[in-house]
């Protein structure tokens, strides 16, 4: 199991900011998430509120925090994470892969979460709604199954199900959705609802009719904070932090858009640093 003195998720300004002020105080980071980066700084187009740096471009800016990245030495594991346990003197963290990681402190600069909950997602998570395709597929082999995706980078999922499935009802959420053949049949309703008619069915109810599968699948590239680590206060969608980036639940810290507006780089970036200077100070704390 990879370990660390402090786990960031996230890989926009406030996670690669986070990295960058723990490295620099010598703790040793996992920093989880995607070697492009945050799509959020590579889409844009011009950014120019970003001080010292006046009309730099998405892909510049990234192309910068890459570079800074690699110049401290901070690689990016490329996963998914799909649960956070508070194991009380540390965090174990589960990735899309599988793989397990362990931390000290925890950092999370997830971003927000674009889409709102599926009715019935939140009561059936873990029996019979699953986030992670690669951890669960082995339970549903030979029953049906189906997938929601918000985005291209969840098609790899979807093909490792359908060797194990008898069959996967596709629903991609984006344009130019795709023609897998085989086993995969994609569908362009809309998803509403999940219902468990009985123990081991669940109904996904779209706009145009329903679907019995094993489990349904839901992989966005984003999980709502408090799916992650059930303890975590949330209001309004957003991880409750305090001026120092603390959370309610000791050891963990929470940066950028995922602990409220306004959403911007630089406050983004300023959380990220004030989140890893306190990890950094709960860390001494612990070892007194
Ligand atoms: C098109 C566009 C233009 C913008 N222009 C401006 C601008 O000009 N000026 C400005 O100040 N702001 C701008 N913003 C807002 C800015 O992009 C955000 O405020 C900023 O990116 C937030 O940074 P963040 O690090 O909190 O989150 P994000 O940038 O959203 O990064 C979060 C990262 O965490 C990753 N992640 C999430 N969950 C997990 C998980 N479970 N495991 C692993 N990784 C995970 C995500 O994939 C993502 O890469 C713009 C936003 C957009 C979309």
């Amino acid at each position: 199991m990879d370990k660390a003195d402090i786990a960031i998720i996230g890989t926009g300004p406030a996670g690669i900011s986070a990295a960058i002020t723990a490295a620099q105080r010598g703790k040793s980071v996992l920093l989880f998430g995607r070697a492009g980066l945050s799509q959020k700084i590579t889409k844009a187009e011009k950014i120019r509120n970003y001080p010292g740096l006046p009309d730099i471009s998405g892909a510049d800016l990234a192309a910068a925090l890459k570079r800074h990245l690699e110049r401290m030495e901070i690689s990016i594991t490329e996963e998914k994470i799909t649960a956070v346990y508070d194991m009380g003197k540390g965090f174990a963290l589960q990735g899309s892969s599988s793989a397990m990681y362990s931390a000290a402190a925890l950092i999370i600069a997830a971003g927000v979460v674009p889409s709102a909950l599926y009715a019935g997602e939140k009561e059936l998570l873990g029996t019979g709604v699953s986030y992670c395709a690669t951890c669960d597929a082995p339970l549903h082999r030979d029953r049906p199954v189906a997938v929601i995706a918000d985005s291209p980078e969840e098609e790899g999922e979807v093909k490792y199900l359908s060797q194990t499935a008898q069959t996967v009802h596709f629903f991609p959420l984006y344009k130019d959705k795709p023609d897998f053949g085989g086993n995969i049949l994609v569908h362009d309703d809309i998803p509403k609802e999940i219902i468990s008619p009985d123990i081991s069915t669940r109904r996904l109810m779209t706009d145009k009719g329903s679907y019995d599968v094993s489990c349904v699948f839901i992989l966005r590239r984003a999980i709502a904070a408090d799916r992650l680590l059930p303890q975590l206060e949330t209001k309004d969608g957003h991880i409750v932090a305090d001026r120092l980036m603390r959370t309610n639940v000791g050891g963990c810290f929470a940066c950028g858009d995922v602990t409220g507006r306004p959403y911007q780089y630089i406050k983004a970036a300023g959380e990220g640093n004030i989140a890893a200077l306190s990890a950094v100070e709960y860390l001494s704390q612990k070892e007194e």
